[in-house]
């Protein structure tokens, strides 16, 4: 099938069908656009559901071979702040969801330090299956799974975005800065606020909570994003960098 076809069948948006018809799981094969050369339009997706029904069968990219689950996102699919990983790891692909491990653990932790539960978030990773012996999915392998974290984004429309680590920063922004230099600094990517935390796993190597220490540094940025919701809130969702 040439690539062009195969977007146009991809594309609901064309068809006479209204969104209640949505294709179901055994007659999608025909519509992913397994190759990463075909962008999937922004709107093609009304749920998180349609997006986990394609993830499921993707073969965008190479970590389609080996996964045992997608991991689409945990938490409120209209929350205010969405959080961005970087890709599951063993007990996420295991589970299909993000952050389940000790990392998740911690970072459910940080949340609740600011009295932020999982319904004040939605978390999901840059990349959507498990890349082998848990190494950093490539640039190639985020660029083939952006469609789908865009389409998350459009859905669940937060007012903030944390992203955790350089990996994800690289992967929404392009921003190829280390961690350390940029996080807890408000940038606009998109006309959305977002932040550049520490990655929980990284948290877990340095635990200390002295001052300046990451820990340290992560409870100054928690604060400062649950300041800035409530900013938000405030102000009739008036962004001010
Ligand atoms: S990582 Fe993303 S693009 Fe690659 S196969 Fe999985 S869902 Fe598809």
């Amino acid at each position: 099938m040439s690539s062009e076809k195969q977007l146009s069948l991809f594309d609901w948006s064309n068809n006479d069908d209204s969104p209640e018809s949505t294709p179901d799981s055994d007659s999608d094969f025909s519509l992913i656009p397994t190759d990463a050369k075909i962008p999937i339009p922004s709107g093609t997706y009304q749920t998180m559901e349609e997006i986990a029904v394609h993830c499921n069968q993707c073969h965008r990219c190479e970590l389609g071979e080996n996964r045992t689950n997608p991991v689409i996102g945990r938490g409120n699919p209209q929350a205010e702040i969405m959080i961005i990983g970087e890709a599951p790891g063993q007990n996420e692909d295991e589970q299909g969801l993000p952050f389940v491990g000790r990392s998740g653990q911690l970072l459910d932790k940080i949340l609740q330090s600011v009295e932020l539960s999982s319904d004040d978030v939605y978390i999901s990773n840059a990349a959507r299956c498990r890349p082998p012996e848990n190494r950093t999915p490539t640039l190639k392998e985020m660029e083939a799974c952006k469609p789908y974290l865009l389409e998350q984004i459009r859905l669940v429309n937060p007012k903030i975005i944390l992203l955790t680590g350089a990996t994800a920063v690289k992967a929404l922004t392009g921003d190829k800065r280390g961690i350390t230099k940029i996080r807890g600094q408000w940038m606009e990517w998109e006309g959305r606020l977002c932040m550049p935390i520490f990655h929980p796993a990284y948290l877990l190597r340095n635990p200390s909570r002295e001052p300046g220490k990451p820990k340290w540094l992560m409870w100054q940025d928690i604060q400062a994003v649950k300041q800035k919701l409530e900013e938000l809130q405030g102000n009739n969702n008036s962004i001010d960098f």
